[in-house]
């Protein structure tokens, strides 16, 4: 390339127009709204903020930006998008928002699915129970947002793929309470979530999640149950195993909890495809919660004094040893005792390479359900009682 003196002023004056349009963006951006003061005190403070409508008009949804349930219209039903983090073409993630505000004042409660992005029995549970409110009728609102990590929802895939050095993966169940100027998108799109929409109309949450692709698990709870407000939600559902423990930081539910907002998380079954059968339990335990609560009238329905429900404290996982097909000899839901046979695997000559068996006395949680596995793959989860829990437990939510 020839290197004329010309040539160079031209690129320097490019870059000095650029510094000067970056600086105008920056303006423009403060004067927008307080919303988009990224990182700003306020959304420190997790303040709430009044709700700001970007002007964007999406398949006939209104766009915010920022959401005040207060500022919505009483006694009835409002569908909107919330503009998350931004794609690396410049357009935004959006996700659904669904409000029914009730005619009369009372507790918010907000209902969480699509955090991964292949549990859809978490987003049936969730349309479901909307589907039933009726906002004329009710006193507090209910708010649903079904499809929080959008970019692993457009796959079906647990993980957010993160255009960063490459195509990462990442757990958007880690990221929370988020950060809205973090190093990655998933990160930076959990803090608009959190700041902006979920912890500012939240007086109590809860998140629905599934087994993952590959893991399929039973119906049950995971919650704090030694919260009192936890317990008394949890009690409520129909669902027959609970896992009481406070697994780890990172999980949505948890962040609610870091902020005094009582918050659990449901499992309904298998990724990938709609339990109907889980749903139907999981939707009369959240009314249940809305009845609980004085959002909505009516009896309470059948509740964990109808069913058998197993609590354990603890998750005692079985991980393969080595690679091979691996045949279950229980089911979900089985009780197992100490030294029993619970998996065999076989190599591609149809030699049996391992036998598993329960380390512990307690209830079949979580199978894995592709039949290959190699060393290291969690194969069963068994929960069960421990006396002296641990607090922070590997558990793939
Ligand atoms: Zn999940």
């Amino acid at each position: 390339m020839p290197n004329r003196p010309g040539e160079r002023l031209d690129r320097r004056d490019f870059m000095i127009a650029s510094v000067a349009t970056i600086g105008a963006s920056a303006g423009l951006v403060a004067n927008a709204s307080s919303a988009n003061a990224q990182g700003s005190p306020t959304s420190a403070a997790g303040a709430s903020f009044a709700t700001v409508y970007t002007g964007d008009v999406i398949q006939g949804k209104k766009v915010v930006s920022a959401l005040d349930l207060d500022d919505l219209e009483p006694g009835r039903k409002h569908l909107l998008y919330f503009q998350g983090v931004e794609m690396p073409t410049g357009q935004h993630w959006y996700v659904s928002v669904t409000v029914a505000k009730g005619a009369k004042p009372g507790k918010r409660v907000v209902l969480v699915s699509g955090v991964h992005g292949d549990e859809m029995s978490s987003v049936q549970t969730v349309q479901t129970v909307m589907n039933q409110l009726d906002p004329a009728r009710m006193s507090g609102t209910v708010m649903a947002v079904t499809d929080v990590s959008r970019a692993a929802m457009e796959g079906m895939q647990r993980r957010w793929p993160n255009a960063g050095r490459g195509i990462d993966l990442i757990d958007m169940n880690r990221e929370w309470p988020g950060n809205e100027n973090g190093p990655t998108a998933p990160s930076r799109h959990a803090g608009l979530l959190f700041n902006r929409l979920l912890r500012p109309n939240a007086d109590a949450a809860i998140d629905f999640h599934t087994g993952t692709t590959g893991f399929e698990v039973t119906a049950f709870n995971i919650a704090g149950m030694d919260v009192p407000e936890v317990r008394a939600m949890v009690e409520l559902y129909p669902v027959g195993q609970i896992f009481d423990n406070h697994v780890y930081p990172g999980v949505l539910h948890n962040a609610f909890m870091d902020v005094g907002i009582p918050a659990f998380t449901p499992e309904i079954g298998a990724a990938r495809v709609l339990n109907l059968e889980m749903i139907g339990p999981f939707v009369e335990g959240t009314m249940n919660v809305l009845k609980h609560y004085g959002v909505v009238a009516g009896p309470m329905g059948r509740t964990g004094k109808d069913v058998s429900v197993f609590v354990g404290n603890s998750a005692f996982p079985i991980l393969a040893t080595e690679g091979g097909l691996v045949e279950h000899l229980v089911r979900l839901n089985d009780k197992v005792e100490p030294g029993q046979k619970i998996a065999i695997q076989r190599n591609s000559f149809g030699e049996v390479v391992a036998e598993y068996t329960s380390g512990v006395a307690g209830a079949v949680t979580g199978q894995r359900s592709d039949a290959m596995a190699e060393p290291g793959n969690p194969l069963v989860f068994i929960l069960f009682h421990k006396d002296a829990p641990d607090r922070s437990e590997t558990y793939p939510e």
